[in-house]
This record gives C-alpha cells, sequence and structure tokens, in this order.
C-alpha cells in the first residue's frame, strides 16, 4: 500500500482536502495510507518549543535540527526517502510524481516560520520539491499538492484508469478542449467533429487542438515535444 508519512506542526489539519471523493475513498478502503508525526510530540521541554532564532541574524524563526531529527528517526524505517518541501527544490512536475508512486512510502517534511536547519535537510539526505516560485507560508498545503498528484496515478484510486492518460503533460502536451450536454448551449454548440462518431477523425482533431494550445501558451512544453 503507497504510503505518505507527513512531519508537520499541524497535524490536525490532515487528511483534509485528501478525504475528498474517490480520494477519501480509497483512503477508507486502505488504497493508500496516510500517517501525520506531530514534530512537536519529539520536543524535549516543558514549553514543547520547536524552533529558534538564526545565527548570524535574520528575521523569523527556524526548526531546531535535534527535534526535526529526533521526530524523523524514531518514525522513519531504513531505506525510505526524505523529501523536503521547500521553495528551493527541484520543480514538481508529472515526472516527479510519477517516480514518488512507485516508492512504498514517501517522507514529506514541512517547513514552518523561515524554514529548516540546513544541516538536516544534508544529515538526512533530503530531496528538495517545490510546488513553485513562490513563497507559502508552510510546507502542508504544498504537501497536499505531492500527494494529490500522486494518489491519480496509483492504481484502483480513480474509477477509471485510462482517463489519466489523457491528461495535459501525459504525452507531453495540454489537453485539448473537450465538451459535454448539452449540445447547444447559450446558442453554441459543440465542435461538429465530436459528433460524428468518426474515432480516427476525432484523435485527430484532439491531437492538433492540443498542439495548437501547447504551441500557443507553453513554448516551453512544445520545444521538448518537438
Ligand atoms: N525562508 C525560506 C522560505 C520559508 S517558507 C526561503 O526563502 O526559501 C516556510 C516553509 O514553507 C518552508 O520551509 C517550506 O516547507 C514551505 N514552502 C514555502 N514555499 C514553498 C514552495 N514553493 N514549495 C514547497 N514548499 C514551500
Amino acid at each position: 500500500m503507497w504510503t505518505a508519512r507527513v512531519f508537520t506542526l499541524y497535524p490536525e489539519i490532515f487528511p483534509g482536502p485528501l478525504n475528498k471523493g474517490l480520494y477519501g475513498r480509497a483512503l477508507g478502503k486502505k488504497t493508500w495510507n496516510l500517517e501525520v508525526v506531530n514534530i512537536r510530540d519529539s520536543a524535549e521541554d516543558k514549553h514543547k518549543t520547536v524552533d529558534d532564532t538564526p545565527f548570524g541574524g535574520g528575521s523569523g524563526m527556524l526548526l531546531k535540527p535535534d527535534i526535526l531529527g529526533k521526530s524523523i528517526d524514531s518514525n522513519i524505517k531504513k531505506g525510505e526517502k526524505i523529501f523536503y518541501l521547500s521553495p528551493r527544490g527541484k520543480k514538481l512536475d508529472q515526472k516527479i510524481a510519477k517516480k514518488l508512486s512507485k516508492e512504498k512510502t514517501i517522507n514529506l517534511v514541512c517547513g514552518n516560520f523561515e524554514g529548516i536547519d540546513e544541516r538536516i535537510v544534508r544529515a538526512r539526505n533530503m530531496e528538495e520539491i517545490s510546488i513553485g516560485d513562490y513563497i507559502l507560508s508552510g510546507g502542508e498545503i504544498a504537501s497536499f499538492v505531492v500527494i494529490d498528484s500522486v494518489l491519480r496515478l496509483l492504481p484502483n484510486v480513480l474509477g477509471n484508469d485510462k482517463s489519466k492518460n489523457d491528461e495535459s503533460f501525459e504525452n507531453g502536451l495540454l489537453e485539448y478542449p473537450q465538451y459535454t450536454k448539452p449540445q447547444i448551449w447559450e446558442k453554441k454548440s459543440v465542435p461538429e467533429v465530436l459528433l460524428s462518431g468518426d474515432h480516427a477523425k476525432i484523435k485527430d482533431w484532439r491531437l492538433s487542438q492540443s498542439e495548437a494550445i501547447t504551441r500557443d501558451r507553453r513554448p516551453d512544453l512544445w520545444q521538448k515535444y518537438k
């Protein structure tokens, strides 16, 4: 069973959005597993201190390496990969999501405040993953994003296993436009070809739409696709 173990100071916000719909059902059926570790449980003083000020000055607080280290070491199993959600990390994409879906367990460390002490990132060999070029207040929402992107790749989580192969990025292209009923809405009809029943023609049309949209909106993806 694919497992995400999340290290956080806010355990109460999990599973949160991961408990909805098919993901929630799959969680209930143990198709996947979520373990949430409260970093604060590893604090040692009576105030349950987890953070401190940065050496060298500067604003904000950093998660202490001793506390985080204790939390990690008493919860992970040998051989498991540890990922730190961080704006400095490799940017999450479909390829990384696929790679993560092949692991048995992923450990996700959520920073807070100004981040975490650099030594533990290295000492525990963490791989850093970013969800984009902006700064969040904590790693929790980023961990939801990472887990969501993996869950839809796991077998038996989404009802229709084929649907995920048609999505944007699967073939390096953005998705073609899609339409549903009613066939005419606000005097606008859906593209004729989709009503033709000619599956080869529909496939061609969709590919050409995907290509046009990708060329237009994402020159970076288009360069790689060509
Ligand atoms: N001082 C840090 C930012 C800390 S933000 C810096 O400038 O790099 C606080 C926490 O939010 C981080 O420790 C990280 O876990 C999380 N976080 C912020 N932005 C993120 C992003 N784009 N992707 C993933 N995690 C992020």
